[in-house]
Parts: C-alpha cells; sequence; structure tokens
C-alpha cells in the first residue's frame, strides 16, 4: 500500500474544494480500501466525510424522497418511507452484500463502487478501466460474470450494484456539490457506458461529490419486486437481476419500469420493453415479449450466454410478482 495524506471534511463546503484530482472522498470505505489494499486505486490523499451533516432521509413536498450521501444500506433498506413506497428498493439493498457490510456502506458509495471483475483487482492483468490502453484480459479470459449489454471492444465489466438497479427503475436525481457550486444529474445519466474510456466510470467532475440523491414520487397504485438470481444464496453478486414496478389500470397495465443487474455495463433501464408493457394484459406473454425486448441487444461472450436466458427469466417473475402485489393494491383501495 502506498502512503497517502488523510483529513476530514468538517462541512460540505469544505469537502467540496478538494479538487486533488488524485484525492478521494472516504465514507464506510467498503470498496475503496480494499483496492487502495490492493494498488488497484492510488490515492494521494483520502478525505473522510463520516461527520458530515448528509444522514437524512425526508420526504419532500412534491412526493419524492431525499436520501443523504450518508445514509447506510442497513438505515436505508428499513426506513419506514422506504418500505412502504418503494419496496424495490428495499429488497434490492438487502439482497446486496452482507449485514455487517451494509452496516458500513453508504447510499453514495454504493452508487460510486466499482466493478468487480477480477482482472481489474489484478494489477499484472491488462484492463483498459485500470490501466487505459493497456487491454481487455477478460475479453478472451473467464468471462462468465461479464456483460451481454452495454459492452464494447475495450471493457465488458458489469456494474455490480442491486441498490443502483432498483434506483434505475424507480428513477431518481443525484446532487452534486463541487468547486463550482451544485448541480443535478438525471440518475440514468450518471453512469457511463465504456465505449473507448472505460476509466471514466460516471460524471463527476473533481473536487465533486454527491450530497443527496432523490427519488422520483412512487407509482400508485402499483407493485414491484426486486429479483436477483445468483451462484449461492447470499453474499453473491447477481449473474441477473431485475427490478420491476407496474401500476394496473382494471385489467391491463397502466405504467411499467424495468431495470437489470448483473447482466450490464450499467443498471439497466429497459424503456423499449416498459413501453411495449403499457395497455397490455397484466399476463405472462405480456412479460415474455418485454423480456425478449429488453434483451434484444445482448451480445454474450464466450462464457455467458446462459446470461441472456437468466435475465428474460428473471424479467417474467419479477412482472408477475410485481402484477400480484399490484392487484392486491388496487383490490385493497377499490
Ligand atoms: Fe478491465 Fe473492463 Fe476488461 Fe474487466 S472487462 S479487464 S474491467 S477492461
Amino acid at each position: 500500500m502506498r502512503p497517502f495524506a488523510f483529513s476530514r471534511a468538517d462541512s460540505v463546503d469544505h469537502a467540496a474544494h478538494q479538487t486533488a484530482p488524485t484525492a478521494a472522498f472516504v465514507a464506510g470505505g467498503t470498496t475503496l480500501l480494499d483496492l487502495v489494499k490492493l494498488d488497484v486505486m492510488r490515492p494521494t490523499a483520502l478525505v473522510d466525510i463520516n461527520t458530515l451533516p448528509l444522514k437524512r432521509v425526508e420526504r419532500l413536498d412534491d412526493g419524492r424522497l431525499k436520501i443523504g450521501a450518508l445514509v447506510t444500506n442497513t438505515d436505508l433498506a428499513h426506513h419506514e418511507e422506504v418500505k412502504a413506497h418503494y419496496p424495490v428498493l428495499s429488497q434490492a439493498l438487502l439482497a446486496g452484500a452482507s449485514t455487517q457490510l451494509r452496516n458500513m456502506a453508504t447510499t453514495a458509495g454504493n452508487v460510486m463502487q466499482r466493478t468487480r471483475c477480477p482482472y481489474y483487482r489484478d494489477p499484472a492483468a491488462a484492463c483498459n478501466r485500470r490501466a487505459p490502453g493497456s487491454g481487455c484480459d477478460a475479453r478472451d479470459g473467464i468471462n462468465r460474470m461479464h456483460a451481454v449489454l452495454g459492452g464494447s471492444t475495450d471493457c465488458v465489466a458489469v456494474h455490480p450494484s442491486d441498490m443502483c438497479v432498483a434506483m434505475a427503475a424507480i428513477g431518481a436525481t443525484l446532487t452534486l456539490k463541487g468547486p463550482d457550486g451544485e448541480r443535478e444529474v438525471a440518475f440514468g445519466e450518471f453512469h457511463r457506458l465504456p465505449g473507448d474510456t472505460p476509466h471514466i466510470e460516471h460524471d463527476l467532475r473533481d473536487g465533486e461529490l454527491i450530497t443527496a440523491i432523490t427519488l422520483d414520487a412512487p407509482l400508485v397504485p402499483a407493485g414491484s419486486h426486486y429479483l436477483k438470481l445468483r451462484d449461492r444464496a447470499s453474499y453473491e453478486f447477481a449473474l441477473a437481476s431485475c427490478a420491476a414496478q407496474l401500476s394496473l389500470d382494471g385489467e391491463l397495465i397502466g405504467e411499467a419500469r424495468v431495470a437489470l443487474g448483473g447482466v450490464a455495463t450499467k443498471p439497466w433501464r429497459c424503456a423499449e420493453a416498459e413501453a411495449a408493457l403499457v395497455g397490455q394484459p397484466a399476463e405472462i406473454a405480456s412479460f415474455e415479449r418485454a423480456a425478449e425486448i429488453a434483451l434484444a441487444d445482448a451480445r454474450p461472450l464466450a462464457h455467458n450466454g446462459f446470461k441472456v436466458t437468466l435475465a428474460k427469466q428473471a424479467i417474467v417473475r419479477a412482472l408477475r410478482e410485481a402484477a400480484r402485489c399490484a392487484g392486491e393494491t388496487q383490490e385493497a383501495s377499490a
């Protein structure tokens, strides 16, 4: 491990003026400290932001839910507002990592977590994301866990978050604070596709930090479900996951939100599949059509062709459960 300077930010403004490109903010540290120890990340300065006042969850007047950047994954999963109005987010959070990690990991840190591609975490391997221009050992290597959607010649690493899949389906806005002031970015535009610059992972400028994530107002009346398929039942990343939300208009689907995890290079919202669901009967045939549309552009690698089938099944099962919940909600409100 290389030496680095360490300091504590005593205000958001103070933190937002830590502009050195080689500085990094640390909160829970559940990704960053591992990568520093592995010599994958080499910050010259760490700025501890744990004492900043960014730990509140509050309902806004317009019905949205504002989540402070430092709210832990555990606190968010068990928050009454989240359980009542965004159960898909609570389910996704509880499907991620372990209890100990969720107790430490923060909302913003979850958004910022790095890929689990094993070649990225091995400084001896060629990896365009870690060392631009060095190549990609995953392309012709062991790529069973890699992406079938959103990849490029330069990188096919999967975004590992569960929480972000639920947020992609719900819709959200990030608030960012930096040396030039505050700005907002739509959640779907924050993470970048790898293209030919996989080392640029998100829309965060030097010195900026995430201060809050505000969820769109919930669908009403609606049902939702997060389904995660993986090699073992806990403490494992997704092979394929799906966050689904539906509202019903009688027997027909009113609105639909579908996002995928474990199969794409960023949290993957399936807009065309959603559009195909609207106005259709809430039944398996509609869900299967949506799944085909969602995976139509899939480009499997040598070892991960099974993910295409798995992701389709995840969509159908998540939508079926969301529809069941939406039906119950509709009955209860009739
Ligand atoms: Fe690196 Fe991406 Fe290739 Fe993995 S898939 S080795 S992260 S460039």
